[in-house]
């Protein structure tokens, strides 16, 4: 399967740097960090995407983790072609809205009360509202390398001591919009506990990737993630999981399902909008009763709800919730797994994964947090990246994303992949 050059998509690049900032949407698409030029892509269908040179890949990004049913799904295409079809937007309120909400419910039960708004980071930045007037509180834990989208008082790094005031990790963020986050270490419960007896009375929310997935995939110790909710319990604070990435896929009702442990609000966003923009945030009723119009925490949405993501949404989730979905999921993961832990035997790599996420680490220490994380081999990672291309497949191109394996993804296509892993890190 090798691949041709890409010169249609090269002339495509420098033409998009003429009027769009680096050439790209969302800074990692640009592929600085894996030395490549970006591909622009023609198609996608199944595990499959393939670029304006005719090329084909095998994806593993899949519009990173959207895509658990694999691209263009024939059935969820149909029902958006069908909403539109209806008009786009309204501005008004449908019944999709309330069916894909109930539909949320019922794979996530803790959402009993939820909205939908069109991004991850618009549902972050909401529940994080929402937290705050409830508790009338302002601080907001969060963990370093976990990455809640990009709201202002979100781009956070840990500051010097271990505890500590975040400084912005972004140009463009007055130090007084971060003064009431604090970013702790993550899987590091005897910080999180000191932290919490000395000011856990002041804290609003903790908000966590119950699995990590933007720092690689790093999986919570399970002292680590209990001690998260028992501490906030302790002390009046909410518990937010962000389970973007994670909700409808580690499990129908996410990482809370898979781990067993109840947040006061969650956000979903990815596979939620079968492919479209939306997102949702959500929990506890009476917390979520201090919305406007009810109650005093403004939040709004032109687009939101949009009536073909609602769509889609709800297709996704029909299909995702038929019996074995995820067993079979799980199966085809899990004995890609085993194989690939042979495959890097030995190769001073780490294996980290959580159901049908996974990251190769270029480094000879276990990742437990973003410290550890940050010690992989970047150009390791970048000839990595470039000789799976090569081969046609192409891995999340950057060291800090997961691996996404869909419905799409059969054991016959793994076995290819998996021969060219090895290939490619010999
Ligand atoms: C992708 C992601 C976000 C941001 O979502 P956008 O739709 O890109 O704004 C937030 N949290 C997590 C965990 C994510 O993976």
């Amino acid at each position: 399967m090798g691949i041709k050059e890409r010169p249609i998509s090269s002339a495509a690049f420098k033409r998009a740097e003429q009027v769009i900032p680096g050439g790209v949407d969302s800074p990692v698409r640009a592929l600085r960090s894996v030395g490549t030029t970006p591909l622009f892509v023609k198609e996608a269908s199944g595990a499959y995407v393939k670029d304006i040179d005719d090329n084909i890949y095998i994806d593993f990004c899949m519009s990173w983790g959207v895509f658990i049913l694999g691209h263009s799904n024939v059935q969820v295409r149909q029902k958006a072609i069908e909403a539109i079809g209806r008009g786009s937007s309204y501005g008004i309120p449908t019944t999709a809205e309330t069916e894909l909400a109930e539909a949320v419910r019922r794979a996530i039960p803790s959402m009993e009360r939820l909205r939908f708004v069109n991004s991850g980071t618009e549902a972050t930045m909401s529940a994080i509202r929402v937290a705050r007037g409830y508790t009338g509180r302002d601080i907001l834990v969060k963990f370093e390398g976990c990455y809640h989208g990009h709201a202002d008082h979100l781009l956070v790094s840990a500051g010097s001591a271990v505890a500590n005031i975040g400084t912005a990790s972004s140009a463009g963020v007055p130090k007084s919009f971060t003064q009431h986050t604090v970013c702790l270490p993550y899987n590091d419960t005897e910080v999180l506990e000191r932290y919490f007896e000395e000011n856990g009375d002041k804290v609003a929310a903790v908000i966590i990737e119950p699995v990590a997935c933007n720092m690689g995939v790093v999986v919570p110790d399970d002292r680590f993630l209990h001690a998260v909710r028992r501490v906030t319990n302790e002390k009046g604070a909410l518990l937010i999981f962000d389970e973007v990435i994670t909700g409808f896929r580690l499990a129908y009702g996410g990482a809370q399902e898979r781990f067993g442990i109840v947040p006061d609000l969650t956000t979903v966003g990815k596979i939620v909008g079968g492919g479209f923009p939306a997102a949702a945030f959500g929990g506890r009723r009476d917390v979520m009763a201090v919305l406007a119009p009810d109650g005093p925490v403004y939040q709004a949405g032109t687009l939101a709800g949009n009536p073909v993501a609602m769509a889609a949404g709800i297709e996704t989730l029909r299909q995702v919730s038929r019996q074995g979905f995820y067993e079979e999921l799980e199966r085809r993961s899990e004995k890609f797994i085993e194989r690939l832990k042979r495959v890097i035997d030995g190769k001073g790599i780490q294996l980290n994964h959580c159901g049908s996420m996974f990251t190769l680490f270029f480094t000879d220490q276990p990742v437990r947090n973003f410290a550890d994380a940050k010690k992989a081999d970047q150009e390791r990672f970048a000839r990595y990246f470039q000789n799976m291309l090569e081969r046609g497949i192409y891995v999340s191109p950057s060291q800090f994303e997961g691996n996404f394996i869909s419905e799409s993804h059969t054991d016959e296509i793994l076995d290819y992949v998996l021969k060219s892993i090895k290939e490619s890190i010999e």
